[in-house]
């Protein structure tokens, strides 16, 4: 279901014709999930899969033995209804495309961990379902202006980490490169550049917190990629080059199949054992990549409507140069990972969210008191703008302390022995980048419940303070130490 009150459609192709997602599991199948539409202006990938589908369908291409295609062809239906020519004014076509924002005018590709969307929630459990070894989510992008008709973000391959954020940096990425210049197509990541600076100077990577597709997909030891058209390019010209794109992954999928699924495998049995976990990344400017890129001259120039410096992009000067590209993270903070963690039942939302995501957990048999690890929220800072339908919790600081806490019946247990374990350390430690958190789903305990009226407490306080005589030197002593607490009779 999504919030627009239409359910999320999921369409199966296989070269024959099984599409029973325990069966693709049995027999050892790659699947490659392709989202689209995610973000309806950007429509691409929406028309770019039909006509890979109907192509499959027609027999005119040939999906290779073992390779699933699952495809979402419109994800953000309530954004895709809400039509207009001019969302994207930038862009160049097609001639009508739907909203940024949901039913609920969320940007769902913020909203992965959070699950604010019915989308999310369903987008889970579709992920759950197929596994896939590899997904696509199809964009659009915004920003400079460059030759390149196509640009390709990847999960950063430092956060995806171990053998695959190897495979993935050193075997894929360029295999997909010369794929696509073999058809003409040269590829550059994503450019994701301060506009004040100049294109020239190169670019960092994206960022891919968990929030977002890519960054989600790499908790769950998945290969994730956001293909970006360029927005200037004419809308038939980029349906073409996603299209090129999917087949170029369908047909490194098909030679490498069994190397990605062992590597699958072997990740996910490490998820299992791994017993820490970064939960906080910088960049490492020391290391960059030196990356192809085609652009154009630019410069400024008077504005004809402000008189201000404008920019400028001059298409009759094109040019090839070798850039810097920033793609290299290290770890600033670890967390070593508890034996499990413990969630009382009434944080029900929480819940949820993680039985989606199809976590093992068990209810608690009996009322039952634990000697656990707790944290302290000590300091947080919450956003003073709404973002995303929150104000999310930030500079994080926590103290921690052992207790015994009473626990009931009925509150969950959740085991870190499973592949969900990278997954349950970014949700749930509250330091980590998206964590429920951040989010505000724990909100509630920052907020102090009960009060008393101090002028029947007095009696009461002057009565303790009599029978311990220890307290009142304490008090003394602060008193004629500290005017401002010396002058306030409330507690501090
Ligand atoms: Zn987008």
């Amino acid at each position: 279901m999504t919030d627009a009150g239409l359910p999320l459609h999921l369409v199966t192709i296989s070269d024959d014709g099984v599409n029973n997602y325990l069966q693709i599991r049995k027999e050892k199948r790659l699947v490659i999930l392709i989202n689209n539409g995610i973000h309806p202006g950007e429509p691409d990938g929406i028309d770019a899969s039909m006509l890979l589908a109907a192509a499959i369908a027609k027999g005119k291409l040939k999906l290779p033995n073992g390779i699933v295609l699952a495809i979402i062809p419109v994800y953000n239906i309530g954004g895709c209804l809400n039509r207009s020519a001019h969302y994207r004014i930038d862009q160049n076509g097609p001639e009508a495309f739907g909203f940024r924002g949901n039913a609920q005018n969320l940007d769902l590709n913020r909203d992965f961990i959070k699950a604010d969307a019915k989308e999310a929630l369903s987008f889970a459990q579709i992920f759950h379902l197929t596994d896939p070894a590899i997904l696509i989510d199809n964009h659009v992008s915004n920003g400079a202006d460059y030759q390149h008709v196509m640009t390709l973000l990847t999960s950063q391959h430092n956060k995806l980490g171990g053998e695959m954020g190897k495979y993935l940096n050193e075997v894929m990425e360029p295999a997909l490169y010369s794929s696509m210049k073999k058809k003409g197509y040269d590829l550059v990541p994503y450019v994701n550049f301060d506009h004040r600076d100049k294109v020239e100077k190169g670019w960092e990577a994206f960022w891919d917190a968990p929030r977002y597709s890519s960054g989600y997909a790499a908790l769950w030891n998945t290969f994730a990629f956001v293909p970006e058209t360029h927005m200037l390019k004419p809308y038939p010209q980029r349906v073409q080059s996603t299209y090129e794109l999917m087949k170029s992954f369908i047909e490194f999928a098909g030679v490498e199949q069994q190397r990605i699924l062992e590597l699958r495998t072997l990740a996910k049995e490490k998820t299992n054992r791994q017993e820490s976990f970064i939960i906080g990344w910088e960049l490492d400017k020391t290391r960059p990549a030196s990356i192809t890129f085609k652009g154009y001259e630019s410069g400024y120039k008077p504005s004809e409507v402000s008189g201000l410096p404008r920019l400028y992009y001059d298409r009759a000067k094109p040019y090839t140069l070798q850039v810097p590209f920033f793609n290299s993270y290290q770890s600033t903070a670890m967390v070593q990972k508890p034996r499990a963690y413990i969630i009382p039942q009434g944080w029900w939302r929480v819940i949820e969210r993680l039985k989606v995501n199809n976590i093992a957990m068990q209810p608690i048999q009996r009322d039952t008191i634990i000697n656990v690890d707790v944290y302290r929220i000590e300091e947080y800072k919450a956003a003073s703008r709404p973002y995303e339908g929150h104000h999310p919790n930030q500079g994080v600081r926590l103290s921690t302390s052992s207790r015994a806490i009473q626990f009931r019946k009925g509150d969950w247990y959740i085991p870190m022995n499973q592949p969900a374990n990278r997954f349950l350390i970014e949700v749930l430690e509250p330091a980590a980048e998206d964590s429920y958190f951040k989010w505000n789903f724990f909100d509630a305990i920052l907020q102090q419940k009960e009060g008393y009226s101090d002028y029947h407490f007095e009696d009461v306080a002057a009565g303790y303070l009599q029978s311990d005589k220890d307290l009142q030197q304490k008090l003394e002593a602060r008193r004629s130490q500290d005017t401002a607490f010396a002058q306030s009779a409330a507690p501090s």
